[in-house]
């Protein structure tokens, strides 16, 4: 592990031109979703993805251990050869606040993610604390990994900076960007992903990702995340797998966030905002 940034998070400058690339995420990787996600694994393959983000959750909900399923991890690390892990989260669930909260606040965590904000609003304390925990999970399974991803990419100011401050990671994303921590970089792509709660948010996703892939033909990196519901409904399915194949299409090889990382490494970044 290289040393950890020295600079204070808020240094982080926006890169005007980085490298071709497709990274298909695959979210909420954890013993109970094995099954869903070697299906998901068998359709990529079908539309030319073999590598991707698998985002692991240490112990989802309290229920789920990694530690404590060698069978999960034996899958996993059958994985390791041409998939990334990534840490996604430490429980994947919210604590819930004491004291006044605003609306906002309410339907952010609530709404949106359905209580899943694990880092929306935790203190520098409070994430470091949970990454330790959540990377506890991961030593004591033999797992090793360079990036970190808030669950629904909810990671507020301070939870930024505790997670830069635990020097643990090479980068994160968010909804909008990939944020390399140690190259204090930010690439700016937003995520395709799919809301699948209610029979009107899977159709407006639907419209809305087939705008989303329209809009990001002109950027250099196209990101496509799914999530173990997804598979769930036949009309998401086959609407991301088509998004998928399209955005290979445009930008070559799908690639772990670390190879992409890796590649924009190898170009000078010349010009900053
Ligand atoms: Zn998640």
């Amino acid at each position: 592990m290289e040393d950890s940034p020295s600079c204070g998070i808020s240094q982080i400058q926006t890169a005007t031109s980085f490298v071709n690339g497709v990274v298909v995420s695959i979210h909420d990787v954890h013993p109970g979703s094995q099954v869903i996600v070697e299906e998901i694994l068998r359709d990529l393959v079908l539309v030319g993805v073999t590598e991707t983000s698998l985002l692991v959750v240490p112990n989802w909900h309290g229920k789920y251990p990694i530690s404590a399923h060698p069978e999960f991890l034996t899958w996993v690390r059958s994985k390791i050869k041409s998939h990334e892990v990534v840490m996604h989260g430490c429980f994947h669930r919210r604590d819930e606040l004491k004291g006044q909260r605003s609306i906002i606040d309410n339907v952010v965590t609530k709404f949106y993610t359905a209580g899943e904000g694990e880092f929306y609003d935790t203190s520098i304390e409070k994430t470091k604390k949970l990454i330790r925990t959540g990377l506890g999970y991961f030593e004591s399974s033999g797992l090793k990994c360079k990036g970190f991803i808030a669950p629904a990419w909810l990671l507020g100011v301070e939870a930024l900076r505790g997670l830069d401050e635990c020097g643990a990671f090479l980068y994160t994303v968010t909804l909008r960007s990939v944020i390399c921590l140690r190259r204090r970089t930010c690439y700016i792509s937003q995520s395709l992903c799919y809301s699948t709660r209610a029979a009107w948010r899977r159709i407006l996703s639907i419209f809305w990702n087939e705008f989303l892939l329209n809009t990001l033909s002109e950027n250099p990196l196209i990101r496509i995340s799914l999530h173990p519901p997804d598979w769930k409904f036949p009309a998401i399915k086959r609407h991301s797998l088509r998004c998928i194949q399209k955005a290979v299409l445009m930008r070559g090889r799908a690639m772990p966030y670390e190879v992409w990382l890796n590649k924009t490494k190898k170009i000078k970044i010349l010009e900053y905002p």
